[in-house]
Order: structure tokens, then C-alpha cells, then sequence
């Protein structure tokens, strides 16, 4: 039977090219988070016409929310003729801005050489097109499946999910009995199964001075030479002690296999605002730095925060006149589903048909909605799988593959069959 939907999803390539271009002429630029509604619109109207339940979901009162760009998510719901489990894709519609450097119109849907170009088209239009074909095709092979399937579209993943996946977890879309597997279609290549994330701690360090002229520094205090002790110290002893820690998971690239941390932004002393004049001579009395810590499985919060102000307490015992505020930016714990997951051999068996190999299984070095559906919806079966290839995301010229994109629907119908209609379905 696997014949079958194999031709299903072979009997409609132009259709998901089609679609694929259409999901990119929505120029969904987050932020500030533009055409969201009309995306989400025309996603359901599409999913409406095959009979699937469509619902609306604005999220009022999220980060960026305003009638001027709403925050629109679309949910979908098909069920099956009997009960049964409930298989989600879920993918997100907004794109990061264009920039520089395109050869060719990013939203105009261009299809060249076997590629649909444009923003979005790897990250993650193309897995979007993949996942609403492969299920297209499902449903008409397997007309009486038993169980549900439900596609969203949701927002604001660019920017960290809370009005997209975040917002519908917490008003229980991504929660059982209503959901048991999910499938995100991120670009992390076709024959690749994402199993999470590291974690992520962002912080606001601030150090203290006194302001005073400049003419006469040592009657101030200098919050910038207080904060150059501590990036001293952050690269004499915390850059080598986090480069020793190598995780179990299967991080990509390699050298996200080892904690890491950003420094982000540093900012002390007056601002560029004096130019084209000249700056007055103060003594700066603030100097801020800004972190973006990558933890492993292996590590916990508290340790990881602990390394940090274990140095900035030092500093201010042995640094005369030390003093420092630290804030708390931002917080996701590391995820990794198990390799025996029902979602993961699902999508393994699907791999292993169409490629006849044994899937890759990785880790992504920087997280996506998969946080939200864990931590907020608790589904734990929940893996990223999608066509694109996760280098040329964010870049310009994206392109998606149409083979690939096919080859992954392939992927994903036999998924499906596996996950609705039983292990090793044919
Ligand atoms: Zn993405």
C-alpha cells in the first residue's frame, strides 16, 4: 500500500511547488510580523476545502500584537472516521527580513532549476508545502484512517514563539488527549531526524562606577574598566572550563557539541549620540554586557548560572569598589527526545524506505518551538523533520529543493501511516 501513497504524493508535485510559491509571496517578515493574517487565511482556507475543521487564533497581547500587525495563528483538525491518535505538524509562517545580497526577487516565489526560491522557502515554507501534500495524500489513499491529523501555522517562532506556539500550548492546542505526536518541519535536511535542542540562558550583566571628569578619573569610579575584569576573567578561566564540556547528544555542527557562550552586545560610557560633535570627558558609571550561554543536557541551570556569579563574587571580594546587578533575559532548558519515541521510528521507517538508509538523528545548536510543546504542552513525542537544508536558512537566494521536498513528503505520508494505522502499516 506504501505504492500507493507514494504515487499519491508523485501525482501532485505541481501542486506542492504551487503552494510552496504562493506560502512566499506572503511577505511574513518578523519583525515587525507582517501578513501574518492573510498566510494563516490562506492556509486554512486551503485545508478548509479538503474538510478539515479551521480555526483562527489571534494572540492578543503577546510581544508585538496590534491591529496594525496581528499576530494570527491557523489551526487545522481533520478527524478520522474511528478514535484514535492525533498526529500534528506544526510549522511556523514567519520568515526573517530578506538583507542583502539576493540575486532575485525574495518574494516573488521563483521556481528555477528544480528550486523554489525566496525567504522562508527553506525556513520553512518548503517543510510547511511538504507536511499539508503528504497528508493531502495520505487522506486519500487511507481515506478510512482512524485518529486525527492537524496542521498548524503558527507565528513569531523568529522571534521566540510566545505568540505562536507558546500562546496556543497554554490554551492547551499542544496538550493529550487532543495531540500525541508532533511533527515541526524545520529545515534540518531530508534525511535527518532533530531530536531538540541545547538550552539557552540569556543575561544583562551590569557593572557600577562613578561618574567624575575625565581629566581626573581617579576621583570616579570606571564601570568599564570593572567590566574588562570580567571579561578577563571569563577568558582566562570560564571560556577554556566550557570548552572541556562535550555532551552525549548529537549536536550539528561539531562544535556545538561543546558548551558555548556568546558575548552578544557590550555597552558602557556615553552614547554615539554626540556625533558629529565630540563626547564630554566622563568617567562611565555603567557598563552592561549582554550573555548567550548555550547549555547541554549534561549541565543544569543553577550550575550554569552559578559559573558565571561565582566569578562576579570573586571580583567584588578581591576588586576594590566591584559591584554588579546580573538580569535574567531568557531561560529554555535542553530537550532531546529518545531514539525509541514513536514519532522518531515513524519517521525512521519513513527514511529508511525512501533512502534506504538509516537516518541521521542531531540535535539543533539553537532552539525552535519544540521548547514550547515540551515544556508548556508536555508532549515529549515530538521530533523537527523537514526538506530543507538548514545552511541556507536565513541567507541570501534560500531556495527549497522540489525533489526534496517530495522525497520528504514521502517521508512524512509514511510517517502518518505508521503513526495512525499501526507499526510497520502497508
Ligand atoms: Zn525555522
Amino acid at each position: 500500500m506504501n505504492e500507493l501513497l507514494l504515487k499519491a504524493v508523485d501525482d501532485r508535485v505541481d501542486d506542492l511547488v504551487t503552494l510552496t510559491a504562493e506560502l512566499i509571496r506572503f511577505p511574513t517578515i518578523n519583525p515587525p510580523g507582517e501578513a501574518y493574517r492573510p498566510c494563516a487565511e490562506y492556509v486554512g482556507a486551503r485545508l478548509k476545502k479538503r474538510g478539515f475543521e479551521v480555526e483562527f487564533i489571534r494572540a492578543e497581547g503577546t510581544p508585538g500584537d496590534t491591529d496594525r500587525y496581528p499576530r494570527v495563528n491557523v489551526v487545522a483538525r481533520f478527524a478520522g472516521r474511528s478514535p484514535g491518535a492525533c498526529v500534528h505538524f506544526n510549522s511556523h509562517i514567519d520568515v526573517v527580513e530578506a538583507g542583502d545580497g539576493w540575486s532575485l526577487d525574495p518574494f516573488a516565489g521563483i521556481v528555477r532549476g528544480g528550486k523554489v526560491y525566496g525567504r522562508g522557502a527553506c525556513d520553512m515554507k518548503g517543510g510547511l508545502a511538504s507536511s499539508i501534500i503528504a497528508t493531502e495524500a495520505f487522506m486519500e489513499v487511507f481515506p478510512d484512517f482512524p485518529g486525527a491529523i492537524e496542521i498548524s501555522g503558527t507565528v513569531d517562532e523568529e522571534s521566540g514563539g510566545f505568540g505562536g506556539v507558546a500562546h496556543l500550548a497554554k490554551l492547551g492546542y499542544f496538550s493529550k488527549p487532543k495531540v500525541d505526536h508532533v511533527i515541526i518541519p524545520e529545515p534540518l535536511n531530508k534525511d535527518r531526524i532533530c531530536l531538540g535542542h541545547r538550552g539557552v540562558w540569556w543575561a544583562e550583566i551590569e557593572t557600577k562606577g562613578e561618574i567624575a571628569h575625565g581629566s581626573m578619573p581617579f576621583l570616579g569610579d570606571n564601570a568599564v574598566r570593572h567590566m574588562g575584569a570580567v571579561l578577563r576573567a571569563f577568558e582566562d578561566e570560564l571560556f577554556p572550563a566550557l570548552d572541556r564540556k562535550v555532551t552525549r547528544m548529537p549536536v550539528v555542527p561539531d562544535g556545538a557539541k561543546r558548551s558555548t557562550m556568546n558575548i552578544n552586545s557590550v555597552h558602557g560610557g556615553q552614547t554615539e549620540d554626540f556625533r558629529p560633535g565630540l563626547p564630554s570627558p566622563n568617567v562611565p558609571d555603567s557598563c552592561r554586557l549582554t550573555i548567550d550561554r548555550r547549555f547541554l543536557l549534561e549541565e543544569d541551570l543553577g550550575t550554569v548560572k552559578s559559573e558565571v556569579t561565582d566569578i562576579l563574587d570573586r571580583l567584588k571580594r578581591e576588586r576594590k569598589k566591584f559591584d554588579y546587578e546580573i538580569r535574567d533575559l531568557m531561560e529554555v532548558l535542553p530537550l532531546m527526545t529518545e531514539r525509541d519515541a514513536p514519532v522518531v521510528k515513524a519517521v525512521a521507517q519513513g527514511i529508511m524506505e525512501i533512502f534506504d538508509r538509516e537516518p541521521d538523528y542531531v540535535i539543533s545548536p539553537g532552539t525552535y518551538d519544540q521548547k514550547h510543546i515540551a515544556r508548556i504542552g508536555h508532549i515529549y513525542d515530538c521530533i523537527a523533520y523537514g526538506p530543507g537544508i538548514l545552511d541556507l536558512a536565513h541567507r541570501p537566494d534560500e531556495w527549497v529543493g522540489i525533489s526534496d521536498m517530495v522525497e520528504s513528503a514521502k517521508v512524512m505520508a509514511i510517517g502518518l501511516n505508521v503513526l495512525l494505522r499501526g507499526t510497520g502499516a502497508r
